[in-house]
């Protein structure tokens, strides 16, 4: 008996997430279909992306490139649409099952609300979404009956121990961070960081947004917050450790001392995939991890004094509220800052720090006052930055 293909929507089709999905879906011919591929601005990537992929539509984030997406298309049956809301819209599309959220950013907040509201599989990437709205999405995601299965690999690798494990026998989480390029640096040297060596990862080849995260050691942070949301785990049990290989992407600590891990070579392609074809597993061409390869792998504590980003999304996560919707506003327009060189590596918590002293607390916000506090932090973090850098 022949399966019908999973037809798949993949928003953020052309970022480093999007590609490597595309290339998934790549290695096994059949099993999936492209319906819905979208971008913000790179619409010749879009462009060669429909072609090849001819799903049933694209969308255009951005308005201003409307018209070179649908004159190049205009010979296909492929419908183009552009803007934000048709991004929010299309995910009701009838004919598709899945939805990867490989959007970067805050931006990635109502797409995915969307797709859960109309019922799709979620894939989801976008760890941003999790951090502000993690309390609107959680029990959206139980009310409308649909799966959520993480892409982020630290998430993937919790999700595949937790298989068949009862949620209330964990004792703690505990994500797995590379440490990024300056862990080995002196509180005096990261005063001295330049841009380019911050976008230098050791392990994994991401987005600009993501890599500087990385580097600030605040996506770990966001993905602490992530994880609270996703396994209803209260931050005050999950644990960050240092592990510079790369190869375990976390572990699930269970009440009996046993503890539960996922390996992989850093690949970003294992969990896309694992996302894609839960709960079964395909076969790949992949270059599979091999102990050969490593004589030992070590861990160390992470230092949140020197990356006081960590501290800060802990702090963040803890006080819960509006308090995660700040940190990620804040860092968002600070690494923007710091990608646009205004600012230097050292002030990137900085600026989050300041948000989070500014802007006042709210216990239960909803999905409107996250909106009024992410542009009311965009605001204030922007004037800081013109203010004292
Ligand atoms: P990226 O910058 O490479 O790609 C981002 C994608 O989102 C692009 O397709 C872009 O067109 C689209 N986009 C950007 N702004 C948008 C907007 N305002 N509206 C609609 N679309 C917009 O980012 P990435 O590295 O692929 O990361 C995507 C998400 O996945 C992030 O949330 C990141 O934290 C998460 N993630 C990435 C990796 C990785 O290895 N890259 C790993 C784990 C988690
Ligand atoms: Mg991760």
């Amino acid at each position: 008996m022949t399966q019908k293909p999973l037809q798949i929507a993949i928003l953020g089709s052309t970022g480093s997430i999007g590609r490597q999905t595309l290339e998934v879906i790549d290695e096994h011919p059949g099993r999936f279909q492209v319906e819905v591929l979208t971008a913000h601005e790179n619409a010749s990537l879009l462009i060669r992306q429909a072609l090849r992929y001819k799903p049933n539509t694209v969308v255009i984030g951005n308005e201003k490139y409307y018209g070179k997406v649908s004159g190049a298309l205009s010979g296909t049956d492929i419908k183009v649409f552009a803007g934000q809301k048709s991004i929010e819209q299309i995910v009701r599309s009838r004919e598709i099952d899945m939805v990867l959220v490989a959007i970067v950013g805050y931006a990635g907040m109502r797409p995915t609300i969307e797709a859960i509201r109309a019922r799709k599989r979620i894939a989801l990437a976008n760890k941003e979404s999790l951090v502000v709205a993690g309390h609107i999405i959680s029990p959206l995601v139980v009310q409308n009956k649909v799966e959520l299965i993480p892409v982020d690999s630290e998430h993937s690798a919790i999700f595949q121990a937790l298989t068949g494990e009862n949620p209330e026998r964990i004792q703690k989480l505990i994500l797995t961070a590379s440490g990024g390029p300056f862990l080995d640096k002196t509180a005096e040297e990261l005063k001295h960081i330049s841009l380019e060596e911050s976008l230098r990862h050791p392990n994994w080849s991401m987005g600009a947004k993501i890599t500087i995260d990385s580097a600030s050691m605040m996506n770990k942070g966001l993905e602490v917050i992530e994880a609270k949301w996703l396994f209803g785990i209260p931050i005050e049990r999950i644990e960050v450790i240092i592990h510079p290989e790369s190869i375990i992407h976390s572990f699930v600590h269970f009440i009996d001392g046993s503890l539960k891990a996922q390996l992989s070579t850093p690949d970003m392609r294992y969990p896309i995939q694992y996302a894609l074809s839960y709960p079964d597993r395909l076969k790949n061409t992949f270059q599979h991890f091999d102990f050969k390869d490593y004589n030992k792998f070590s861990f160390r504590q992470a230092d949140m004094q020197k990356f006081r980003n960590l501290a800060l999304a802990f702090e963040a996560g803890k006080a819960g509220g509006n308090a995660p919707c700040v940190l990620n506003a804040a860092n968002e327009v600070a690494v923007a800052a710091y990608l646009a060189k205004k600012i230097s590596f050292l002030a990137l918590p900085e600026v989050v720090e300041y948000c989070l002293q500014q802007i006042p607390f709210e216990k239960n916000p909803d999905i409107e006052a996250l909106e009024d506090c992410h542009q009311h932090t965009v605001r204030t973090a922007s004037e800081f930055i013109k203010k004292n850098y």
